[in-house]
């Protein structure tokens, strides 16, 4: 605006005014302007422009329009203003006539006159106090010296003298005067100059030179900006003589104020700059630290435990040639070559150093009570292990007087009328054990060994035996079914001496009694037993500590998340405690017991059920209360990582594979299998037939034949003794074949009892698996059929798992049982023939020359692929 206003005013003599007829111009123009607004409106708005100060020529003398504005700092700006224009008026000086000449000569006067004027005004104003000032301290030094020289008289010339210095001393720094001032003006300037300096700094100005303190060098940076700022500021003027005319008391005090408090932010950066500058100097003498590095490191943590900053490690590996990010991880030998690099020794650990300290210290003899004994029932199929955990179970006093309810958590203690407990894990037979044992938690301090009466030892019973014995958990055997006519317990004991099992009557120590399952008898004398042999182990644990335990069984429950049975080992398990179990972690939610109720606590030898899980672990997975969740989350994931290293390692290879080679090299002398089948018929006719394969080294063993699904205890039963599974137009349940993935067990399926026979035949003599081999593709689960004319059943399906293809071999299970096997006539989505259909997917798919199909029926969909004969 001001601008526009000087080049209309540089302008406008030349074009508008005539020579010899100027007149006094308006200060207030008026003009208009157009507002916009939004949606398109506007409106025209009459503006004043108002002018601070024009100068137009009126009869050859200068009139000065002022806004009446008093004040010296206005006074200031006018005169500025005035002069710029005088100075562009002196340029465009040699295009005017004589008379304008003139005129603007004494125009200049007359602007030049009257801005002295109003600065002398301002001055003498200033100077006033300025002068006031000077004498009051003046007069307090002189009567300061008085008492000084009256108080010492040796001391003539005492340190006021100094003092008086810097009325004197002042006005030479104040930087000469530009302008010629009025004579009065002169000191008057000085003296505001001395004003503004505090009296201490004049002194320390006055006295001997002396470095220079960081805040003296910064108050004169500051100076300097100040300076700078003004800088458009009157060209002759010189700062001092600009400040003094605006100068007052209460100016001059604040801007002491600002000098003392006022650091300006870029300086207290720099000050702190400077410190840590002479900081890293100082820290020449450099810590030589240790640093730990585990098999694998971050770059963050690697930093970290160096202390020095995560940029600068990245610098040393880019150095090296090692592109990493901060949050990559290095291996231990990179991570040695960046310690040495900084100067600091290293101290290689492995990884499984988190684990250290996990387990906590042992327990001294005196913090030890007695526990109950944790028993394990194993037997041979159908001997009656479920009968008699039952049976047992029912002599719970707790339970009886609860009303009996019976919670299936995989453990149960029972309290006996005697108060004695004995905990039972119920899991199926050995296979349990042996999988908890292969994790290396040991649970079970005592095993009861079911044999039914009637039946004898049997291969299954055989097999406890020596999973007991190597477990070195001491056996008792119940001799079952003693009701039925055709038992023979003697028999029992009998064939238990060819397995160096003596029992008490025929002079050993092993203890043996005759129970029935089915009748309740002797269960009392099996749990004293029980608890006898637990006598003679003297089964202690501390309870004031963190709880310790294993995992029985875990498993995703709906609404509840991941649920694991934990029987606590040592300790007490607490709500709200922090515990890693296996590769997960979690935090106690609740605890219920073996009655479904809710508990706050659990200690030694108590199996419950813990919410909490943050992911579910397998079954004999250690169970440890940690005090943080950090470490929980450590060790979690550190062997979260081992096992999918581990899984990475051991590649695709199953337990089948390795039962080849181990058949091939002679270590294993027999194929454990498991068969599932639809009928008992078949079943019977394949058991038949291939128990017959096989020569004086190899045969194959059937470990169960059932009819049914394959289901997970299946699977275990499998995995435990490294055999495969044949589902004889059965199929797994989902939870099996998750587990059977899991674990590498092989399931094989057929429809034809030959093929079995045949494939058996091959893998004992080790020509290995069939050169055609059928690859799994995917689940269909049918939602709807639908009759379409000319077309027949289509099924409506979603993709449960894996994908579906066109041409595919499809198979029909109901019940996990075979119906039909074909192959897939049409593939549809939305009515379009497509080539596959994704998991998650709906589409429809009809058979060819098959129509009974059903809702709730699964497809099943599978290649059959070449494979190469060699494993
Ligand atoms: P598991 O396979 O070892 O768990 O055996 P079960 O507990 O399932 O029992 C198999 C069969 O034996 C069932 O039909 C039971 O009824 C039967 N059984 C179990 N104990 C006894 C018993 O003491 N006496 C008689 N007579 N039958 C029993
Ligand atoms: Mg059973």
């Amino acid at each position: 605006m001001s601008d526009d206003s000087k080049d209309q005013e540089r302008k406008a003599p030349l074009k508008l005014s005539q020579p010899g007829k100027l007149e006094l111009k308006k200060t207030v123009e008026t003009g208009q302007v157009r507002q916009s607004f939004s949606h398109g409106r506007s409106k025209v708005v009459t503006v004043e422009v108002r002018k601070k100060r024009t100068f137009t020529s009126a009869g050859g003398a200068m009139h000065e329009v002022k806004d009446g504005a008093h004040s010296a700092a206005e006074a200031d700006l006018a005169a500025a203003v005035a002069k710029v224009e005088a100075a562009a008026r002196a340029v465009s000086a040699h295009d005017l006539t004589n008379h304008e000449k003139n005129a603007r000569a004494r125009a200049l006067q007359e602007a030049q006159r009257q801005e002295e004027e109003a600065r002398r005004r301002a001055e003498e104003q200033a100077a006033r106090h300025a002068l006031e000032e000077a004498q009051r301290r003046a007069e307090e030094e002189i009567r300061q010296r008085a008492e000084d020289e009256a108080r010492q008289h040796a001391e003539s010339q005492p340190v006021a003298e100094d003092e008086a210095a810097p009325v004197e001393a002042a006005p030479q720094p104040a930087a000469p005067v530009a302008v010629a001032a009025p004579a009065a003006a002169a000191p008057a300037a000085a003296a505001p100059a001395a004003a503004t300096a505090t009296t201490t700094t004049a002194v320390e100005a006055a006295s001997a030179p002396r470095p220079r303190t960081d805040e003296e060098e910064e108050e004169e940076e500051r100076a300097k900006k100040r300076a700078a700022a003004h800088k458009p500021a009157p060209v002759k003027r010189t700062e001092p003589r600009r400040r003094t005319g605006k100068l007052t008391i209460t100016d001059a005090l604040t801007d002491d104020d600002r000098s003392e408090r006022g650091r300006s932010l870029a300086a207290v950066k720099r000050a702190r700059e400077r410190e840590r500058l002479k900081h890293m100097q100082k820290g020449a003498e450099k810590v030589i630290r240790e640093v730990i590095i585990p098999e694998t490191i971050t770059v963050q943590e690697l930093a970290n435990r160096m202390a020095v900053r995560g940029a600068d490690v990245i610098k040393s590996l880019m150095r090296m040639g090692v592109m990493a990010n901060i949050n990559q991880n290095i291996d231990a030998d990179t991570a040695e070559l960046v310690v040495a690099e900084f100067g600091h020794n290293t101290k290689r650990v492995s990884e499984a150093d988190v684990l250290v300290g996990l387990g906590g210290e042992a327990d001294a003899d005196e913090h030890l009570t007695p526990r109950p004994p944790v028993v394990t029932i194993m037997g041979h199929v159908d001997h009656g292990k479920t009968s008699l955990l039952d049976a047992l179970r029912e002599t719970d006093v707790v339970s009886g007087e609860a009303g009996g309810i019976t919670q299936h958590i995989g453990a149960y203690q029972v309290t006996m009328s005697t108060g004695g407990k004995i905990t039972f894990i119920d899991t199926p037979g050995h296979e349990a054990f042996t999988a908890m044992r292969a994790r290396g938690a040991k649970v079970t301090d005592i095993v009861v060994l079911v044999v039914a009466a009637d039946d004898g030892i049997m291969p299954q019973t055989v097999e406890a035996i020596r999973h007991a014995r190597a477990a070195q958990v001491p056996i008792i055997v119940a001799i079952n079914k003693i009701d039925k006519h055709e038992a023979n317990p003697d028999k029992v004991r009998q064939e238990l001496l060819q397995h160096e099992l003596v029992t008490e009557d025929l002079g050993g120590d092993v203890l043996a009694i005759e129970v029935s399952a089915k009748k309740k008898l002797n269960l009392e004398k099996l749990e004293e037993a029980i608890l006898l042999q637990a006598e003679i182990l003297d089964l202690k644990a501390n309870p004031d500590r963190a709880a310790q335990g294993v995992v029985i069984e875990a498993k995703m429950e709906k609404g509840r998340g991941s649920v694991a049975t934990v029987l606590v080992q040592k300790g007490t398990l607490k709500v709200g405690d922090i515990f890693v179990a296996g590769a997960e972690w979690g935090r106690v939610r609740a605890l219920v017991d073996d009655h479904g109720n809710a508990i706050k606590e659990a200690g030694p030898s108590s199996p419950v059920e813990v919410l909490g899980l943050q992911g579910t672990p397998a079954a004999g997975d250690d169970f440890t209360a940690v005090e943080d969740e950090g470490r929980a989350r450590e060790i979690a994931s550190y062997r979260q990582r081992l096992d999918r290293e581990a899984k990475a390692k051991a590649g695709q290879r199953s337990t089948l594979e390795q039962m080849f080679t181990d058949i091939k090299s002679g270590v294993a002398k027999e194929l454990p299998i498991v068969v599932k089948g639809d009928v008992q018929g078949s079943i019977e006719a394949i058991v038949g037939t291939v128990e017959k394969i096989g020569n004086d080294n190899v045969k194959v063993r059937v470990l169960h034949a059932a009819v049914g699904g394959v289901n997970e205890s299946d699977v275990t039963l499998a995995r435990a003794t490294g055999g495969l599974i044949i589902g004889f137009n059965v199929r797994a349940n989902p939870q099996a074949r998750d587990m059977a993935r899991r674990d590498g067990v092989d399931i094989r399926y057929y429809s034809i009892i030959y093929d079995v026979t045949d494939d058996l035949k091959k893998m004992l003599s080790g020509m290995l698996a069939p050169t055609l081999r059928e690859r799994f593709l995917g689940y269909a689960n049918i939602r709807e059929v639908f009759n379409i004319t000319k077309v027949g059943k289509v099924a409506g399906c979603i993709i449960t798992e894996g994908t579906v293809k066109r041409g595919s071999k499809v198979r029909l299970l109901r019940d996990d049982v075979v119906i039909h096997t074909g192959d897939l006539a049409q593939l549809k989505r939305f009515k379009e023939d497509v080539k596959d259909v994704r998991e998650g997917y709906e589409c429809g798919m009809s058979f060819t020359n098959y129509e009974d199909i059903r809702v709730g029926d699964v497809i099943e969909c599978f290649e059959i692929e070449e494979v190469a004969g060699v494993l």
